[in-house]
């Protein structure tokens, strides 16, 4: 397990809980506006690489201070013991909500067949015919379709985010989106702050984001199609 960092309190990574965030390093995924970039990178070039057993002690000692763990990355499916760490944090009796770029979807099949994530959050990047080349040279976007189809499906509180940017978002895109996460139960629309990025080359001379104004048109697209749509 390659621990790339630890946001040891937060109120807004997992919805309704006081919970702390576990960063695993390594991504599959190249997206311009990435806030991570260390992180994407790998460990070599990670500032915080944490030891495991550091990670494991804090969650002991933070037992009835934390409500639950988030784990994210990077894309934390890519790591081979995703398992054994979801079912350490389940062991020590806290809930676990997992970040997800959506492209490993036997992986996520896999947590929620063991009962060992308690909500999961997947990022939509753009429609997903269009992920290659810019998320992803070569995206098979069955990958995508599955993870939301098992996602929606699995009984289990989630949230689809779309990081609004051009040209990945636009109004036909959001109701490209809104038709295939039909009848989801919350669909965020994000606001892109352009401060570190993986790609700082992609926005020169660009403007790439979109207003509040703007978001809130996009969510009257979405609104009729997902329970619940929100700007953030
Ligand atoms: S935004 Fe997420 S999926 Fe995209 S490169 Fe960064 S960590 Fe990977």
């Amino acid at each position: 397990m390659i621990f790339g960092g630890l946001q040891k309190n937060s109120f807004i990574d997992y919805p309704g809980k006081i919970s702390c965030v576990l960063f695993l390093s390594g991504c599959n995924f190249n997206c311009p506006y990435c806030h991570n970039p260390d992180l994407v990178k790998g460990c070599a070039e990670c500032p915080h690489f944490l030891e495991e057993n550091g990670v494991y002690d804090f969650l002991k000692n933070r037992r009835g201070l934390l409500d639950g763990v988030v784990i994210s990355g990077g894309e934390p499916t890519l790591q081979d013991d995703l398992v054994l760490l979801c079912e350490k944090i389940k062991d020590m009796g806290y809930p676990v909500k997992v970040d997800t770029n959506g492209s490993r979807p036997k992986v996520i099949q896999g947590l929620i067949d063991r009962k060992l994530v308690d909500y999961i959050a997947m990022d939509i990047k753009t429609d997903p015919l269009r992920y290659s080349p810019l998320i992803k040279k070569h995206c098979n976007p069955s990958d995508i379709f599955s993870s939301i189809r098992i996602i929606m499906e699995s009984g289990l509180p989630y949230e689809f985010k779309t990081t609004c940017i051009k040209p990945l978002v636009n109004d036909q895109i959001i109701e490209n989106i809104s038709h295939i996460i039909h009848g989801a139960r919350l669909y965020a629309l994000q606001e892109f702050r352009n401060t570190e990025v993986l790609h700082p080359e992609f926005f020169q001379g660009n403007k790439c984001s979109y207003d509040k104004d703007e978001l809130i048109r996009f969510k009257a697209i979405a609104d009729p199609w997902v329970e619940k749509c929100v700007v953030r």
